[in-house]
């Protein structure tokens, strides 16, 4: 897409996320008559996900020629991963003492929306890596599963030698065609962001209903909003000091930041999150490699959520949170981002088991529940941002190489 295309396609997309929240909070209801919108633009991206991930990723590999030089950039990119989740978790939990979103609620509620606790553990996070059946697993959009055979299918390939080059191209070829598909389907998207913002606000009653779910529990909104927006601008400055790049890649980003916004989901904003780091001259490696594995692995948003809840309900449960407690917690939502999938509230499991880690009576999920359809907007745009920050960061690493 050149730059007066693209450029005319952001603004179209801004006044479509203003249009579709304006038009949710005022006709309520009414306004679900273009829920379909919404509905048609998530299917397109979530048509194109699966062969688009399986195809970058596997023409991302081959194209080194061997697997061994994965090794390098491969941990660059976990470490990425890990050192910012565990950061954002800091950011929240850091914030959640200095606000104290809890202090408002001094009576413990008596919660009668109890929620079933979580019973993920690590074996079971290690156990969703391996699929059973490929098939299911891309029926399902069980994309973790499909990222780890195609490194696999990969790292095969590149020691099959001439053997292998057909299907090598057929997979490059393959990425090129999904990549076209992507641009079509970007040029829909101000109408399916449209109907995306506005959908939920509608479900929701419109403004004063949300307004209302405000009251109790705005305190915690906010020192999240906080968090999310705080953890943005580090990622900003550490990628503006590590690869040069400013405030002309965010509006790059922009179409992929709103997508994640609209969508709620880091997998379903994997294809625009690749055309937008490709039309930004990131190089074909680190866009193949870590837009789909962030999408499902990298959480910063969810830490910085997951940060904010434990101490919001820990604060207002009376539960004691020591100085270990933060490591435990920030090490803990590092590896729940990996379990977590990149959906509509994917986190919930991670942060029910979280919960159960450091002592948070699980009922108190019921208190945060209410929001947590605004909050995961937000907190999903982050989860984009950080892997879009992780693809700039490998980018420049591997242009020393
Ligand atoms: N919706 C988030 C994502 O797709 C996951 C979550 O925090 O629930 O990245």
């Amino acid at each position: 897409m050149d730059r007066k295309n693209s450029a005319r396609l952001l603004y179209a997309i801004i006044l479509a996320v203003i249009l579709g929240a304006l038009t949710g909070w005022f006709m309520g209801r009414d306004a679900l008559m273009f829920s379909w919108m919404g509905t048609l633009f998530l299917n397109a991206l979530k048509m194109v996900v699966v062969p688009l991930i399986v195809a970058a990723i596997i023409s991302g590999i081959s194209s080194l020629g061997d697997v061994r030089k994965l090794g390098k950039p491969g941990s660059i990119t976990v470490i990425y991963f890990l050192l910012t989740t565990m950061a954002a978790a800091f950011v929240g939990m850091f914030l959640a003492n200095i606000f104290v979103p809890g202090n408002n609620f001094h009576l413990i509620p008596n919660m009668t929306n109890t929620v079933e606790q979580g019973t993920s553990s690590l074996s079971d996070v290690l156990l969703s890596l391996i699929s059973p059946n490929i098939v299911a697993s891309a029926a399902n959009l069980e994309l973790l599963q499909l990222i780890v055979f195609s490194i696999i299918f990969g790292a095969a390939l590149t020691v099959t030698g001439e053997k292998g080059r057909v299907v090598g191209d057929f997979f490059e070829s393959l990425n090129k065609i999904m990549m076209v598909i992507v641009g079509w389907i970007m040029v829909l998207s101000p109408f399916g962001i449209f109907a995306l913002v506005a959908t939920p606000v509608a479900e929701a009653g419109g403004g004063n209903a949300i307004l209302e779910t405000f009251g109790a529990v705005g305190a915690y909104m906010g020192v999240v909003l906080i968090g999310l927006v705080l953890h943005g601008i580090i990622l900003f400055i550490l990628m503006a000091i590590t690869t040069g790049r400013g405030a002309r890649f965010v509006r790059e980003m922009l179409p992929a930041l709103f997508t994640a916004m609209g969508t709620s989901s880091s997998s379903a904003t994997v294809p625009l999150s690749m055309e937008c780091a490709e039309n930004a001259g990131l190089s074909k490696g680190p866009v193949r490699f870590v837009i789909p594995l962030g999408s499902t692995v990298n959480m910063n948003g969810t830490a910085v959520y997951q940060g904010v809840a434990v101490i919001f309900l820990a604060q207002v449960y009376g539960v004691d949170i020591g100085f270990s407690d933060y490591f435990v917690v920030a090490l803990t939502t590092a590896f729940a981002s990996i379990g977590s999938a990149g959906i509509p509230q994917g986190g919930h499991v991670m942060t029910l088991m979280l919960f159960s880690v450091v002592g948070i009576p699980a009922e108190g999920f019921g208190l945060i529940l209410p929001v947590d359809w605004m909050l995961d907007r937000a907190r999903t745009t982050l989860n984009v941002w950080g892997d879009l920050v992780g693809t700039a960061f490998l980018n420049r690493f591997m242009m020393d190489e």
